[in-house]
């Protein structure tokens, strides 16, 4: 097809567009089929004897190591349920460093010798599984003569039956390691930091009169944007297919200026997929809670109810692939992407932190009495001091090629990574700083002690979207993520570094407990020990505001633009020391994410690159050429009928198309250049392609506003964007 064709054709495909006929029954109220695809306690305290019920449940809630005799009883009995469920298959899933989901699929059933099956799950199958490792991501981790990798049942995270036309598969969440046991995958960090975090945090509960307690885990609630376009439109461009973003387009006439797209109606297709999605996830026991339009024409908003950080990630994951496949059923393709069109707002995943336990709650709730708010306050400035003293770490967990295109673009937070607290919260810390002395609020002194603590508002009122870390009532919210990541990475960084803020309160503490200084007093000097030396990093302000950046530097604030200056964040030797005394990360693990973080940086920008010169040179310099040629035979043209051509136009095509080829052969060049042999090398040499990329687009932009539509081959943003 040449010219518009594919366009129009396209046009007409999603004009008539038939929704799918419903996949359930509607009479089924949504709270019958919540859970109904999980292995669930519920489901394991039907099916188990009593003592293995107990003695799993004592491994996901006190965090007791498994008892390798249960892991039989357990293996049966899920066996026995996914079969009832008709699964056919298991599968051990686990999430390596490429951030997508893994699975490896074995059958139940094997053969007897006397021609028929028998379907058999051991406990030894259950907890253990050895994928091939050679094709993930590893970062030297792994010698190339030891290909394999070993997958371990996490207990912590339920199965559940995975439906498919053709047959249901049971799947089991697992941790993927090397054969020495360090880890190749997201989970095992997130595991090992959930542990030290808890730990940690248990001892300042202790110090507080909570002692026998539930473990403390950290809660994650991710709120993930996205885009849907019509899939004939998708297919039609290259690079949405490849690099999963726009490489080419002009802004259309109409943006999102107008802001009547943010919690607008929701178009009738969306809708139904965002219900057939939604019925979907509560099969597999996920919380999908709120669903709204987002800023942008064509964007989309999921915020699952939050759950312990790694159901969290497990389910964000189980979200992403359900998501994509609903969304072709109803003939729209989805984008994960953080920047899919340039100048249109972008997506990200705000990761909404707490820690706490199903007793205490979130650790992270002001409370209605003072003595609460001495604990709340504690935890507060624990997290005040980690964000402080982390900021390049948490950089560093949102560092990718694609993320770079959104963070700092006037519509995501900045790369400078700061707290807001809300007013209130704020000027309490204020007056912390001066010191118990000096202040007054209310009655008396100010003293962090039972009696004359002020009370704080549950609810702060205020809600700041500018800041990458912001105080929400009873939750912090990590606004950086982006919206293709695994919540993973940036859980195990606040998890690590909570580890280290808490460890040292509750050491400061029971030390000055020890030496007899009164609790409260002890408190109080913390407080202001923490905040006197972290409040740098408290900013209440327009985090988009050209001042900030400057404000920031003189605070001593880092301002990690990129990947490549975030990354090395990953090998300093505080990161080094601080991973591996908290048992999360050891040298060798901390280098081998550097490293994939590097490869992966050079991947992306190498793909799109790629893409670029292609497209460039077979999509659009055609188009443009052929319209050049249609304003040169105009002016042959009219010269011949003896009317003065006006040759402007002819000039304006001209110059664009000659900018364009210059721009493609450049492009070239820097691609076919060496990019050296280290990840390092490879990493910045992509960096280089970047403005290279950027001049090609130009040109084509510039000629997407002059040739004639008629001949434009590829879908436009207008198209893209509103066609739905
Ligand atoms: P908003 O748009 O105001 O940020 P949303 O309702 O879209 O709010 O998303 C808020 C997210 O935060 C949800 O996933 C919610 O479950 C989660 N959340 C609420 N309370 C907590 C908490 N204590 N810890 C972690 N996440 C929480
Ligand atoms: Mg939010």
């Amino acid at each position: 097809m040449s010219g518009n064709a594919v366009r129009m054709q396209a046009i007409r495909d999603v004009e008539a567009y038939v929704p799918p006929a419903h996949s359930f029954d509607e009479s089924e109220a949504p709270g019958e089929v919540f859970g109904e695809n999980v292995f669930s306690k519920a489901v394991m305290q039907k099916r188990l004897p009593k003592s293995v019920y107990k003695s799993v449940i004592s491994t996901i809630e006190k965090g007791a190591s498994l008892d390798p005799l249960v892991a039989d009883a357990v293996a049966s009995a899920m066996k026995d349920w996914a079969l009832e469920k008709g699964a056919t298959h298991y599968a051990h899933v686990f999430y390596p460093l490429t951030g997508l989901t893994a699975e490896k699929h074995d059958s139940f059933f094997e053969p007897t010798g006397d021609g028929s099956a028998l379907a058999e799950f051991a406990g030894k199958t259950l907890v253990q599984g050895e994928p091939d490792a050679s094709s993930f991501p590893n970062g030297g981790l792994r010698n190339t003569f030891e290909a394999r990798g070993y997958t371990g049942w996490d207990v912590t995270s339920p199965a559940y039956v995975l439906e498919n036309p053709n047959g249901n598969t049971l799947c089991i969440p697992t941790v993927f390691v090397s054969m020495t046991g360090e880890a190749l995958d997201h989970k095992t960090p997130l595991l090992r930091s959930q542990q030290a975090m808890g730990e940690h945090a248990e001892r300042i509960l202790a110090l507080f009169g909570h002692t026998d307690i539930e473990k403390v885990v950290s809660f994650c609630g991710p709120e993930q944007e996205y885009f849907l376009v019509d899939r004939h439109f998708f297919l039609a461009r290259p690079d949405l297919m490849n690099a999963g973003r726009t490489l080419f387009g002009t802004k259309p006439p109409k943006g999102q200026e107008f802001d009547d797209h943010y919690f607008g109606a929701i178009p009738e297709r969306v809708l139904g997929f965002m219900m057939d999605t939604e019925r979907e996830l509560f099969k597999l026991g996920i919380p999908a809670k709120t669903r709204h339009n987002e800023v942008a024409p064509g964007q989309f908003e999921i915020a699952p109810m939050f759950e312990r950080g790694n159901i969290a990630a497990d389910h964000q994951q189980l979200l992403m692939t359900t998501f994509k496949t609903i969304a072709k059923k109803h003939g729209m393709e989805i984008l994960f992407h953080e920047k899919p069109f340039q100048g249109v707002n972008g997506s990200g995943k705000h990761v909404n932190f707490s820690l706490g336990n199903s007793e205490l709650g979130s650790l992270l709730v002001p409370g209605d009495n003072p003595h609460d708010n001495a604990q709340f306050l504690v935890f507060c400035a624990a997290v005040i001091r980690a964000v402080h003293k982390y900021a390049g770490l948490l950089r560093a967990s949102v560092a990718s090629a694609t993320n770079d295109h959104r963070l700092g673009a006037n519509e995501a937070p900045p790369a400078i990574i700061s707290i807001f607290l809300g007013d209130q919260l704020a000027d309490i810390f204020e007056q912390i700083a001066q010191g118990p002395a000096k202040s007054s609020k209310g009655k008396g002194t100010m003293v962090i002690g039972v009696d004359t603590l002020p009370h704080l508002p549950t609810d702060p009122g205020d809600r700041n979207r500018t800041s990458p870390f912001a105080f929400t009532g009873n939750r912090f919210e990590f606004r950086a993520p982006g919206s293709m990541q695994t919540v993973s990475g940036p859980m195990v960084t606040i998890n690590t570094i909570m580890a280290d803020s808490l460890d040292y309160v509750a050491t400061a503490l029971e030390e000055a407990v020890a030496s007899g200084t009164d609790f409260d007093e002890a408190v109080q000097a913390l407080l202001t020990e923490i905040i006197t030396e972290h409040g740098a990093v408290v900013f209440n302000g327009d985090g988009y505001a050209d001042a900030w950046p400057i404000e920031a530097e003189k605070r001593g604030l880092a301002n990690l633009k990129t990947t490549l200056d975030a990354l090395p964040e990953l090998i300093t030797p505080e990161a080094l020391e601080l991973f591996s005394k908290y048992k999360v990360f050891n040298e060798r693990e901390m280098h081998s994410r550097y490293e994939i973080g590097l490869e992966q940086y050079a991947l992306t920008i190498g793909v799109e690159a790629r893409l670029t010169l292609e497209m460039g040179t077979t999509i659009v310099l055609p188009a443009a050429v052929r319209h050049q040629t249609e304003v040169a035979q105009n002016v042959v043209a009219l010269k011949a009928a003896g009317v003065e051509p006006d040759t402007a136009p002819l000039d304006e095509v001209s110059a664009a198309v000659a900018a364009l080829r210059s721009s493609l052969a450049s492009l070239k060049t820097s691609l076919a250049s060496d990019d050296g042999h280290s990840a390092l090398a490879e990493a910045q040499h992509a960096a280089t392609l970047l403005p290279a990329m950027l001049a090609v687009r130009a040109a084509a932009d510039s000629l997407e506003e002059i040739v004639a539509d008629d001949l434009w081959p590829l879908p436009t943003y207008q198209e893209m964007l509103f066609v739905l």
